[in-house]
């Protein structure tokens, strides 16, 4: 299969292109045409199977074909390391080169000034460590009002790093009304609690 079969838009078929893409990997062949019917996913993947981009490319066509164009972030991925942070950040450079699209990426343990002043630009898609995330919002420079995609990556580490009650309360910060990615390498039992947590908040 190629990716031209997964009826993505030129702009984006053109910076995958230059990558040197051509085949989708299982996780994107699976998540993409998901992704693009806007319908919450589970996705069992472990970096390295191409998962950055089975969210990347969807989400980065999602909001290039918009029809009407809101100010805010209308995307929030979240993730349990600055490392992640960063290679994620660098995905939607390469893959939206030609939408426009902005993207910004935050985490802590370095000065917040640069990462508050990208933010008054205004970003589209924010890509955030739990606390630094939670600082801003609590500090007033992030409002998460116009969210519509929410990404929970590496949803086990996050776990295991002990954030799941950072996660929570990001979580209670979010619109009811959206669609919800979650990735995870492994699906241990406080998952499907925290998916039925998810649930329960959704049906609040
Ligand atoms: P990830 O699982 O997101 O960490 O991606 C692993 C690596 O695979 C990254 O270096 C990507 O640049 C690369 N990659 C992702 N999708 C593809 C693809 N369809 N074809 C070739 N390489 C890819």
């Amino acid at each position: 299969m190629e990716f031209t079969k997964l009826g993505l838009i030129d702009p984006i078929l053109l910076a995958l292109a230059e990558q040197g893409y051509t085949n989708p990997t299982p996780i994107q062949q699976q998540a993409i045409p998901i992704v693009l019917q806007q319908k919450d996913l589970l996705g069992c993947a472990q970096t390295g199977t191409g998962k950055t981009a089975a969210f990347a490319i969807p989400i980065l066509q999602l909001l290039f074909t918009q029809k009407q164009h809101t100010q805010g972030i209308k995307v929030l991925i979240l993730t349990p390391t600055r490392e992640l942070a960063i290679q994620i950040n660098e995905s939607f450079e390469a893959y939206g080169k030609y939408t426009k699209i902005s993207h910004a990426v935050i985490f802590g343990g370095v000065s917040q000034v640069p990462q508050v002043s990208t933010l008054k630009r205004g970003v589209d898609v924010l890509i955030a460590t739990p606390g630094r995330l939670l600082d801003l919002i609590n500090q007033g420079y992030i409002s998460l009002r116009h969210l519509q995609i929410f990404v929970l990556d590496e949803a086990d580490r996050m776990l295991d790093m002990g954030f799941i009650h950072d996660v929570k309360r990001v979580i209670t910060k979010l619109p009811e009304r959206r669609q919800t990615l979650f990735f995870s390498a492994t699906m241990p039992p406080e998952i499907q609690n925290w998916q039925m947590y998810y649930y329960t908040i959704h049906q609040m």
